[in-house]
């Protein structure tokens, strides 16, 4: 099913717009009125001596992240954060610019104009969860904004043209906080992409019609050879060139490049697992894609933990699993009773 992460992100993006329009008793849903001193969040309203429960609120959602990264990977990073959204968004308004403007110039003049529409009321939608939202919009023209608000829009507005349109994965390798500890909270049991070199090596391009590996009876190979030629094809320099193997004893790879086309962060997974993986699952669509066309079956790239991939059972409880999640019960239960 290759259509769910472009449906997922645009379902995500649809709902941070709608946030601040939906209403909950007559009053904005979620508003946090700094002037007024007062947080209302879905019913529940904070005063200055609530801020304990806003920081346990926090607490929850980091320990929440910090479970299911330790769970299932970095899905956050690749489904989730607003960095990968917007610029999901922003790449995709760029090549369909390209696709439907023949003209150059034409297409970048439509590129940096939808980019800026986008910013600015991404800028306005973000001040109207501090602002009441109704009000904010009311007033954008004639505009009869405060400087503050005026100030926070053109900062967000400038932020995500920046972050989405230009710095795009740099700000991952090397800004995002959160992407220098996710090495720290995976480990072999934890899944992420992976490459089936056992199925796919060698790889190399053949004639349509010879089916899959165990459709014609070659089947897996064992694991040291798959990871010498996944090696070798990874560092030629090093490893001297490949050999040549004749089509029947090709692997599934029928290095047609289109994982590493796919990749926001240049990444080519058949390498090995990266750190820079944000786990988007980009790559994994592209090969089913491929499978498909060749008639060969969808997987060679997945979402496994190395465990699995080498045929070990995954742990799911861990030590650093296990303590994650006695941390968001107990927080949780300090939550529920001081309620
Ligand atoms: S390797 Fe695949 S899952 Fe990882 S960032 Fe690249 S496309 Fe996304
Ligand atoms: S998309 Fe699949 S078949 Fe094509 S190069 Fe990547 S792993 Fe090989």
């Amino acid at each position: 099913m290759p259509h769910w992460r472009p449906l997922l992100s645009a379902a995500l993006l649809a709902a941070f717009y709608a946030l601040p329009w939906l209403r909950w008793n007559g009053r904005q849903a979620l508003l946090f009125d700094l002037p007024g001193r007062r947080f209302d969040l879905f019913g529940l309203t904070l005063w200055p001596q609530d801020l304990g429960v806003l920081l346990g609120l926090l607490a929850v959602m980091a320990t929440s992240l910090v479970l299911l990264t330790s769970l299932a990977g970095r899905v956050w990073c690749g489904h989730g954060c607003p960095q990968t959204l917007w610029s999901r968004l922003f790449r995709w308004i760029e090549q369909a610019t390209a696709r439907h403007l023949r003209q150059p110039v034409l297409a970048r003049a439509a590129k940096h104009l939808l980019w800026a529409v986008v910013a600015l009321w991404t800028g306005v939608t973000f001040v109207g969860l501090f602002s009441p939202m109704q009000t904010l919009v009311g007033t954008l023209w004639p505009p009869a904004w405060s400087g503050w608000e005026t100030f926070w829009v053109a900062f967000y507005a400038l932020a995500t043209w920046g972050n989405a349109g230009f710095l795009r994965q740099q700000v991952c390798i090397d800004l995002c906080p959160f992407a220098r500890i996710c090495p720290s909270l995976c480990d072999a049991d934890t899944p992420q992409v992976q490459y089936d070199a056992r199925r796919g090596e060698p790889r190399g391009p053949r004639a349509h019609g010879l089916g899959a590996v165990m459709q014609r009876g070659r089947g897996l190979l064992d694991a040291v050879s798959a990871s010498d030629y996944a090696f070798r094809a990874a560092h030629p320099a090093l490893a001297g060139p490949m050999p040549h193997f004749p089509a029947d004893r090709l692997g599934d790879c029928v290095d047609c490049g289109a994982c590493v086309a796919a990749c926001p962060m240049a990444l080519d997974v058949r390498s090995g697992p990266h750190v820079d993986c944000i786990a988007c699952g980009a790559c994994v669509d592209a090969c089913n894609t491929q499978m498909r066309a060749w008639q060969f079956p969808a997987g060679l790239l997945r979402h496994a933990s190395t465990a699995h991939m080498q045929q070990r059972r995954t742990r799911w409880l861990r030590p650093r699993t296990l303590t994650a999640l006695i941390t968001l019960l107990v927080l949780l239960g300090v939550g529920l009773h001081r309620l």
